[in-house]
């Protein structure tokens, strides 16, 4: 019998690992720098956090999620998406009535959705995610932007560009709602039985579906930007005026309406415009959430935050080619000859080690040759090789591979010199 990595999900090596950590350190960086700090929320939760949160009319909810009874017969599901999870923990642990508002925080963490695989798209992906709560001040809205945009220009990418949409306010979404209620019914049985079931429940989830997006109604479609009463107006006119001081550009996309039924205001997203990406170009999305605390039995707390993908982003990379540096090359390698210098070798790396060095050694035996082989190929800066006269002597022959120079040294100078 062979086994197989779960379809939609992947082992990564060594060769790949290295870039993950890149990533997420320039993350933390650039988190730190906007005074987000970690929040850590379990890989699963109660069913009902995200049927309730994220709305049974969404594909994360109807279609997406890993749901399962436990031994108790309590329905949990694999956390899908991050902002339920940590609204959830911001009502459980009165963040409301910390001193510092809002509350800002934010997450690197594996995310499970049962999805069709395609380049891009995983079924256990890893989502950096932000959410700012207790402010529906516009400059915190620009202020989340700017940090996803920052993380991305960290990176080094080049080809990005932000689409930006109000969703307005929930009396402005009652007016458009009816508008397009009146703009599909009459032609509703030309569409998915999705789009039909999402007209009675939520007709804005129409316009973001996957399988009718080319249906000439959805380019007639009544928008949003038109039904947004004056106080909707306002905000998205006060946050763009924030984006453009700060030179931030922007694309406006009446049609953006997100995945997840919570948002209201402001919705975004930022894309790849790299040519080659493949057929998802989008590597963030995010929005306004004004209600979702009530609407999980807590006091009212604004909020914002934005998802994207690890995957992506590392995806976006790649076909901008743009280099991540690796400084992972190896400050010594021991070689030793003969059993006795085996053992002594091996208590000089451990010394090595506790110093605070790269070090390693060959563990099968191998003729010096081959070691020094392995020395080169692990980009050693220095070789010491220790034979049995060393062993005597209580010395090492130190090389540095650079320069091709040697010399007889004993450990503690061996830890001195390389600590340089
Ligand atoms: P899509 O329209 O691509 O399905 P979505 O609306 O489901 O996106 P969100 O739930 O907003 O996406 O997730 C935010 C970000 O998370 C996306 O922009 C993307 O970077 C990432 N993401 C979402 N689903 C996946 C997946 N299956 N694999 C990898 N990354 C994903
Ligand atoms: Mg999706």
């Amino acid at each position: 019998m062979k086994f197989k990595v779960p379809r939609g999900t992947q082992d990564i090596l060594p060769a790949e690992s290295w870039k993950w950590q890149k990533v997420e350190q320039l993350i933390r960086e650039t988190c730190e720098v906007y005074r987000y700090s970690e929040i850590r929320t379990p890989m699963f939760e109660q069913t009902e956090l995200f049927q309730r949160a994220v709305g049974d009319t969404t594909d994360i909810v109807s279609k997406e999620m890993y749901t399962f009874k436990d031994r108790g017969d309590r329905s949990m599901t694999l956390r899908p998406e991050g902002t339920a999870p940590v609204v959830r923990s911001f009502i459980e642990h009165k963040m409301f009535g910390w001193v510092d508002q809002p509350v800002k925080l934010y997450y690197i963490q594996p995310m499970f959705r049962y999805e069709r695989q395609q380049a891009g798209r995983y079924r256990q992906f890893v989502q950096f995610g932000t959410e700012a709560i207790g402010s529906a001040d516009p400059a915190i809205d620009a202020e989340v932007i700017s940090l996803a945009l920052e993380v991305y220009k960290r990176a080094g990418l080049k080809d990005i560009k932000l689409v930006l949409n109000s969703l307005g306010d929930k009396e402005s979404r009652i007016a458009h709602r009816d508008a397009l209620v009146a703009h599909f019914t009459p032609h509703i049985d030309e569409f998915c039985t999705d789009c039909q079931n999402r007209l009675e429940k939520n007709p804005l989830r129409i316009l973001d579906c996957k399988v009718d997006h080319e249906h000439p109604l959805m380019k007639t479609a009544p928008s949003l930007t038109d039904y947004l009463n004056d106080e909707s107006r306002a905000y998205f006119e006060a946050l763009k005026t924030l984006l453009t001081k700060s030179g931030i550009t922007y694309e406006l996309d009446p049609n953006l309406v997100r995945g997840l039924d919570y948002y209201n205001h402001t919705a975004f997203e930022i894309m790849s415009t790299a040519e080659g990406f493949g057929a998802i170009t989008t590597l963030c999305g995010g929005g306004r959430y004004n209600g979702l605390s009530e609407e999980m039995g807590g006091p009212s707390a604004p909020g914002i935050g934005f998802g994207m993908s690890i995957e992506r982003l590392l995806l976006a990379l790649e076909a901008e080619q743009v280099p991540l540096t690796n400084d992972d090359a190896l400050d010594v390698y021991v070689v030793t000859l003969g059993e006795a210098a085996k053992k002594e070798g091996f208590q000089v790396l451990q010394q090595l080690r506790s110093a605070g060095i790269r070090a390693d050694m060959d563990y099968l035996d191998r003729k010096m040759k081959a070691q020094m082989k392995s020395a080169d190929r692990l980009q050693s800066k220095w070789v010491t090789v220790i034979g049995e006269e060393e062993v005597e002597q209580q010395i090492v022959q130190l090389k540095n591979m650079k320069e091709g120079t040697q010399q007889s040294v004993t450990i503690p100078e061996l830890i001195e010199l390389i600590k340089g």
